[in-house]
Formats: structure tokens, sequence, C-alpha cells
């Protein structure tokens, strides 16, 4: 069977465990986590990163930094994961759903301000497969209504819009490195803070609502509780998993631009006939190949599709219910306009393996296996 995943190992992640074990520290903020920072900072140029224990973790971040209080409204899309809304509504807000693009399955940019009222707060574009969305007309209209941008880039790392790395765009930026994403540390994930004013304070939340970071720093003598906060760093260990795969960011990135490449190639015949369709990458888009999806007629032909794989040992999958058709996204949102896109969209949409190191010849088994089917 060929795996729909498999978590990117590169070859150091034992010796920097074992030097972090050696070096007797192995809660936060030690050596690996300031290295990953530093690394992190310098790839994206973001004002200042901050490992945390998962994407939800810097989500979670972000909606305190943003100040969102019970009552307050947050657009995002429908279709995404369940962490970019829970973020929120664990803040009281309420979630207001737009549809997406069906070309890159991103929040579409022009339903965006019909969806503003005079209690939203904020917007959280989700870049889909780590492509980005329109963010030029998204930041200005946070701008023109004066609404913070939280990108949740969890598939974005090492993608760029227009020249600018995902993530370094908005006001916060929210990184996933769980064992599914390009990077991981098995669970972890990074906020990135794009203005100096909210450094200081997202450290403190970051270590239980205290100055620690500070303290360790030297800045302070003591240390104490400040604000609101919870546990959000991730230990050493995770941290020097991550750091042997961040070294070889450009090396992760090329492999799976390659197999990326592959699979459109090998599928651009059927495409070109009208029976599937395949991703598009806008214009001032850099991708990292997050993701390898086709598209189906409809759900009837997805699922026959994917039996028809697996029976080729193939491990192919669907995405995303689109959060406003299930129970709490019901209980806590709305959906702003017409979903024309989303539910339909979200149907046809079948994802193919992609990892670090996938094969060629497997590549070529999923490719074959596709035209089989349609044959
Ligand atoms: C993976 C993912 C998350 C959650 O990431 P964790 O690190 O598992 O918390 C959030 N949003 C999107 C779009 C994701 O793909």
């Amino acid at each position: 069977m060929i795996p729909f995943n498999v978590p990117p190992f590169v070859g150091k992640e034992f010796d920097y465990i074992n030097l972090a074990v050696k070096a007797k520290k192995i809660c936060g903020d030690g050596e690996f986590t300031k290295k990953c920072d530093a690394l992190l900072e310098q790839m994206t140029g973001a004002k200042k990163v901050l490992l945390t224990t998962s994407c939800t973790s810097a989500l979670e971040m972000a909606a305190i930094l943003a100040d969102i209080k019970p009552g307050d409204e947050v657009i995002m899309p429908s279709y995404t994961f369940v962490s970019t809304a829970n973020a929120f509504v664990m803040r009281g807000a309420t979630i207001v759903f737009v549809d997406v693009r069906p070309d890159t399955m991103n929040i579409d940019e022009t339903k965006i301000e019909e969806a503003i009222t005079d209690k939203t707060k904020a917007i959280v574009p989700v870049h889909y497969a780590g492509v980005g969305c329109e963010m030029d007309t998204i930041n200005s209209i946070a701008k023109k209504h004066n609404l913070l941008v939280i990108e949740d880039a969890a598939q974005g790392v090492m993608s760029s819009y227009k020249g600018k790395a995902l993530g370094s765009i908005g006001a916060f930026g929210c990184f996933s490195f769980h064992e599914t994403k390009n990077y991981s540390s098995g669970e972890g994930g990074a906020i990135l803070i794009n203005s100096e004013k909210y450094i200081e304070q997202a450290e403190i939340i970051r270590e239980k609502g205290t100055d620690r970071s500070k303290f360790h720093r030297g800045q302070v003598d003591k240390y104490t509780w400040r604000d609101m906060g919870s546990s959000y760093l991730p230990s050493e260990l995770n941290a020097a998993y991550l750091l042997a795969q961040l070294e070889e960011a450009e090396k992760i990135n090329n492999d799976r631009l390659a197999s990326w490449n592959l699979y459109y190639e090998k599928l651009s015949e059927l495409a070109k006939k009208g029976v599937i369709e395949l991703p598009i990458i806008p214009e001032g888009c850099e991708h990292n190949a997050h993701m390898f999806y086709i598209k189906t007629k409809d759900i009837e032909e997805r699922s026959r599709l994917i039996t028809h794989l697996k029976a080729n040992g193939v491990g192919a999958v669907f995405h995303y219910i689109p959060l406003h058709s299930s129970p709490a996204g019901q209980k806590f949102g709305r959906f702003s306009g017409e979903d024309k896109y989303t539910t339909k969209e979200s149907e046809r949409l079948l994802r193919l393996p992609m990892y670090y190191g996938l094969k060629k010849e497997d590549i070529e088994t999923a490719t074959n296996a596709i035209k089989e089917f349609y044959k």
C-alpha cells in the first residue's frame, strides 16, 4: 500500500534529540527552540516567531492577542480545519463563514466585505494546500474596516504570496508542525508576530501568563503573573526533531515540488479532456506542494475512485467536511451569503499520497490507476 502520508525524517533528528537530553534541558525555550525560532524568522521575515505546541495553540494565542471577546464576529472560510474556528469560539466569538473560490479553495476575497458587521473583529484567511489567499485585497479590506488579519498558514510553511512568506503578511500567522505537514515535530506549531507591539504580550501568554521569558533573559529579577495565558511552549525534544527538518527545508521543499509536478504532468491529459480538474496556482503565489489534489465530477464518482485506488494499493483521501454543516458550526457560526462552492467543491476534492521521499514509481502507480478508472 502506498500510504497517504509518511511523517518527514531527514537524518539528524535523533542526534539533536540526544544533544538535548545530554544537555539536561528538555523543557521549553532551550537552545533548540531558540534555533527553530531564529531560523523561522530568517525564512519568513516575521518580526518574531515563537514555537508553540501546535497550530491550534498558535491560533488560540492569536485570538487572545486580538482581544476577541464574547459577541465579536470573526470571518473565515467554512472549508477549513476545526481549530481555525475553535480558537475564536473559545473566546466567545461568533464565526461568520464566507464562501471559497473554486480555483484555490481559499476564502473568496470578494465576499468578505458583505460579511462585515459592526461586531466584526478579525478576518482569518486559510492558505489551503499552501497556496496563498488574495492577501492584498484582504489586507486592504481589513485596513478600511479596522480589522485584524490572522493567517492560518498551517499548510503554508515555505510558501509565498508576491514574494512574502505566508504567515508574515497579516498581524499574526500560524504554522503547524503536525506529522501530516511538510515539516514536523509530531505535534507542534509556531506563531508569527508581524508587529513589534504584540511581542511582549505573546511571550507572556505563551508562558502561562507570566514574564518568565524576560526573567530568563535577565530583564527582570523575578517572574510573576502578568496576564491570562496557558502552556503553549513545546518541549526541547520536539524542537530538536523539528530543527533537523528546518535546516533541510529547501531539500524537503524541492522533493515535494518534484512529486507535485510529476503528478501534474501525468494527469494533465485527463484534465485537458475535462475528465478531472487539477489544482490552480494563481499568479504571484509560490506554493510548497503541501498537497496534491484532483477534483472529480461529484461525490459519487469520488467515492468510487477512492475505492478503486485502495484496491490498487493507493491511499487516497477526501478532506474537510465544511464547518458550517457540522453541529458545532451551526451552534457557533453562520454562513454569510450563498454557499455556492464550499459544499459542492469540497465533495469533489480527492487528495493523493504526498510526502517527503514519495517515489516516482508510486506516483506512476497512482496516476496509472486513475487513468484506468476513467478508461
Ligand atoms: C493542520 C491544520 C491545523 C491544525 O494544526 P495542529 O498543529 O494540528 O494544531 C489548523 N488549520 C489548518 C488549515 C490545518 O491544516
